[in-house]
């Protein structure tokens, strides 16, 4: 073996250390000790579970080497590391005099072995330790990509104010494979956890930003989602809060449209989304629509089915004050059945996976309070913020359009549709789908097919 493999061989040891940390609910960091060929110790983060802030993984490797060797002296040893290691375990190896210390993924917040500064160079400090960097380090930064992504996110507590859907009741989600992703810190939404699915690698040429209107989740993008991963494109698809595995506030008056708008902005920056088409229908154009004059950098193009700009300039059209009228009078309306009434080929599992995010009638705030929200008026919450991206649309939009017209919607039907297309620079012919209602998306797949030859960079 030669030196290098030498080192990838201990580093990969380090790394199932690494592995362990991560099932037990640690940052996933690993080390070993090795002296004369052989490892004398492991140790992996442990801080949380040992109740311990000096239990960092080279900490835990280097107390048990000097059980192991009967002195604190560590001479003849090397430690293997999967990150680069703090000011605290640095002057721990120090201590210990080390003979060698190898690390994998650099630490540009808290590594002082050449990110921050470099203890090991300070010859003060330092006189026999020698410091290797870089080995294997895309696996071990990946371990711990992976593990910050969904997991940190994932076990934050529930707001007091707020239900979480179990997640049994997205047990057997038909044609929905894609697993969950979640951030509870937006400010807007402090607390509230927030669902979006993510496919597709940030480095694609298209980012495909789907919003979801009212009582739908992302669920709803279940048959175009598939053609564009398979375009080598990147999806990105939110769950409004109080909708699908997004939390669901218990009072309907936490539902306000700068809110949601405001933590849809949020989500996109901190996604920091590039190249996006926003694909929109329903309430995700109501607000989506509002989005790209803030940021319009990140955008180059526009998917819009049945929704409107809410101006409060224009009466609502009688279909939505007919629906808006029946929320009403059916507050515990099956959500389900509203989806298959439209869409005959929907079968049972599709349709309770329409349901699934409102186990009881406390979960339905947000059923409650979307339809009277929709702004009706010139001074309605939300008009203004329309009118302003009514204009965006029509002088400042840059990017390319495609319009997609379910024609059976009683609701955001056709002339909705067309009004909305001559407010929206360069929108060229719609396309048409005489079978489509309301909820378009059913009958997504020929249309996000066609608009991937579109959107064809
Ligand atoms: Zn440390």
């Amino acid at each position: 073996m030669t030196s290098e493999e030498r080192d990838a061989h201990w580093m990969g040891l380090a790394l199932d250390q690494a592995r362990l940390a991560a099932e037990a609910g640690e940052v996933p960091v690993g080390a070993v000790v090795v002296k004369d060929g052989q490892v004398i110790a492991t140790g992996r983060n442990a801080p949380i579970n040992s109740q311990d802030p000096t239990a960092h993984a080279e900490v835990v490797a280097l107390r048990e080497a000097a059980r192991v060797v009967g002195n604190y002296r560590l001479e003849g040893c090397s430690l293997y590391v999967t990150l680069e290691p703090c000011a605290m375990c640095s002057g721990a190896m120090l201590h210990a005099r080390l003979d060698r210390v190898v690390y994998g993924a650099a630490d540009a917040r808290t590594g002082v072995a050449g990110s921050v500064l470099n203890l090991f160079s300070h010859p003060q400090l330092n006189h026999q330790t020698q410091l290797t960097s870089g080995v294997m380090a895309e696996a071990c930064g990946q371990l711990l990509k992976d593990f910050f992504k969904p997991r940190r996110l994932n076990i934050e507590p529930l707001r007091e104010d707020a239900l979480r859907t179990p997640d049994s009741a997205f047990a057997n989600l038909p044609d929905y494979p894609w697993p969950p992703h979640f951030v509870s810190d937006l400010p807007s939404i402090q607390g509230l956890r927030l669902h979006y699915l993510d496919e597709g690698s940030v480095e694609a040429d298209v980012t495909w930003l789907c919003l979801h209107g009212n009582p739908a989740w992302s669920f709803l993008y279940r048959k175009m989602i598939p053609v564009w991963l398979a375009a080598g494109h990147r999806v990105v698809a939110p769950d409004l809060i109080g909708f699908g595995k997004s939390d669901k506030p218990k009072k309907d008056n936490f539902h306000r449209f700068d809110t949601h708008r405001q933590s849809l902005l949020e989500l996109i920056e901190r996604l920091d989304l590039q190249r996006v088409v926003l694909v929109v229908q329903d309430w995700g154009g109501i607000l989506g629509l509002t989005l790209p004059m803030a940021a319009p950098d990140r955008y180059q193009g526009l998917l819009a089915m049945n929704t409107l700009l809410a101006t409060g300039e224009a009466p609502l059209s009688p279909g939505f004050l007919a629906w808006r009228e029946w929320c009403k009078s059916q507050p515990l309306f099956d959500v389900g059945k509203l989806f298959a009434r439209g869409n005959r080929e929907m079968s049972d599992l599709e349709t309770q996976a329409y349901n699934a995010p409102f186990p009881d009638k406390g979960f339905r705030a947000a059923l409650r309070a979307f339809p009277p929200m929709v702004p009706e008026f010139p001074d309605s919450d939300g008009a203004a913020i329309a009118r302003q991206a009514q204009m965006f649309w029509r002088n400042e939009w840059q990017g390319q359009s495609f319009m997609a017209i379910g024609q059976k919607d009683p609701v955001l039907g056709e002339p909705v549709m067309r009004q909305l297309k001559t407010q929206i620079r360069g929108c060229p012919e719609p396309m048409v789908l005489p079978h489509a209602g309301h909820f378009v998306q059913e009958q997504g797949q020929a249309i996000a097919e066609a608009a991937v030859r579109h959107f064809r960079p």
